[in-house]
């Protein structure tokens, strides 16, 4: 007597999910930092082929992120990338496709947490990640976005979570867009008696994974660690978690962007406003002789380990090379270490005048010229196509940089 309708139930049930033809797949890039063109999706095959977007005028069009609607939950599909056959200006040619192309595609069902697809499989000039959630809907990216909106996000979250952080606005950018920053102290000593510590990233904008580091520096620095408690009442430290601020909003790459980018911009007359703002500050910490610390975070070539971006030691003088070298072994030691294991170099790049013409307007070496005898002034590349290259293994990074700068200043002469 049960059995009817329950076996009604069924029938209609089954009936419907065998009937019910699939939501059409849609492509949506009508929000902050998101970048695709030239897309084509086949219905029949559910393949959406695309390239990374972007305006080559505005830095190399590697970075894409985008939506997917439309998807029944548990269905896979496939992403069919291929590197943008745009010119690029300063190359007279396409951007190589690697620096387009993870091994592993990152998704997010809900914009918070990110994970990497399985590896992609290469066909030609095409890249073929599989996608598969259970859901409707999915992000889906270069690596882990990290948008203007999540760096102010978060500067302010950090800010409220913690009486020892405040959210600053290091400036507004030519497009008139607030540009995040968290000034961290605790206690009473004066600033004259702290070290200086700067941590900044993404001068260029399609390196998202530096932003990342940033944040793992910072969560590590308001955390209860008893060395964390060290750093900050012995240091002022500033750090900004995205620098270009406008690229990083309108998803363009930002590197190598007209007239130079963010990191060629270190000079006697920055273009950018975010350059004139932090060499401002730094040169403030230079005068009261505690610009201590400088790091400037990116993402390297695809297939480049984690390593610093140093100048030539004939370039330099003492103490700045042998503190320089204390710190990067430090650093290398905890880094190496991490549990998250993305892959660190002990060996050192050089960017001197053999890197590049406008090497002497790097942000690190403009530090190291223009700060103190005893600057420690870096930058530090994170590697990003590896399968730790994530928003954890990131932020373990940082962790370790931000333990690593408290080991180093524990041992450096208190400020007097
Ligand atoms: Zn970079």
């Amino acid at each position: 007597m049960r059995l009817f309708p329950f076996l009604f139930v069924l029938v209609l049930s089954l009936g419907q999910s065998v009937g019910r033809a699939a939501e059409p797949l849609k492509v949506v890039s009508d929000f902050e930092g998101a970048s695709v063109r030239e897309v084509e999706i086949d219905q029949e095959t559910r393949t959406i082929s695309f390239m990374p977007g972007g305006d080559p005028l505005r830095g190399w069009p590697c970075w894409w992120y985008f939506r997917v609607d439309g998807l029944t939950p548990g269905e896979a599909i496939t992403l069919k990338l291929r590197g943008s056959s745009v010119t690029v200006p300063t190359r007279g040619k396409p951007l190589g496709a690697e620096w387009a192309m993870p091994a592993q595609a990152t998704f997010s069902t809900d914009g918070k947490t990110w994970l990497h697809t399985a590896k992609g499989k290469k066909q030609e000039e095409w890249m073929n990640y599989s996608l598969q959630v259970e859901g409707t809907s999915a992000f889906v990216a270069w690596g882990p976005p990290y948008t203007p909106g999540m760096a102010s996000a978060f500067v302010k979250r950090m800010a409220e979570q913690s009486p020892y952080a405040s959210a600053d606005e290091l400036c507004r950018s030519r497009g008139d867009r607030p540009v995040p920053m968290l000034h961290v102290m605790e206690g009473d000593r004066k600033s004259e008696e702290r070290f200086g510590v700067w941590i900044q990233a993404r001068q260029h904008a399609w390196e998202s994974g530096s932003s990342w580091v940033a944040q793992g520096f910072t969560e590590w620095l308001l955390s209860e660690e008893p060395e964390a408690a060290w750093l900050r009442q012995h240091a002022e430290i500033f750090i900004v978690p995205i620098m270009d601020i406008d690229n990083t909003a309108t998803g363009n790459g930002g590197k190598d962007a007209q007239p130079h980018d963010h990191n060629r911009d270190w000079s006697a007359e920055p273009h950018w406003n975010e350059i004139i703002a932090a060499q401002r500050q730094v040169q403030d910490l230079a005068v009261e002789d505690r610009m201590d610390v400088f790091v400037d975070l990116h993402n390297p070539a695809p297939g480049d380990p984690t390593f610093f971006y140093i100048l030539p030691s004939d370039l330099l003088k003492e103490p700045m090379i042998g503190l320089r070298d204390q710190f990067i072994q430090l650093s290398y030691a905890r880094i190496s270490n991490g549990k998250s294991s993305i892959p660190m170099s002990s060996k050192s790049k050089t960017t001197g005048p053999s890197y590049h013409p406008l090497w002497h307007q790097m942000s690190a070496t403009w530090v190291c010229m223009n700060a103190n005898p005893h600057t420690v002034s870096l930058c530090l590349e994170t590697a990003w196509n590896t399968p730790h290259s994530t928003t954890e293994g990131y932020r373990e990074v940082g962790a370790n940089l931000a333990a690593t700068v408290q080991e180093f200043l524990a041992g450096r002469p208190a400020k007097p």
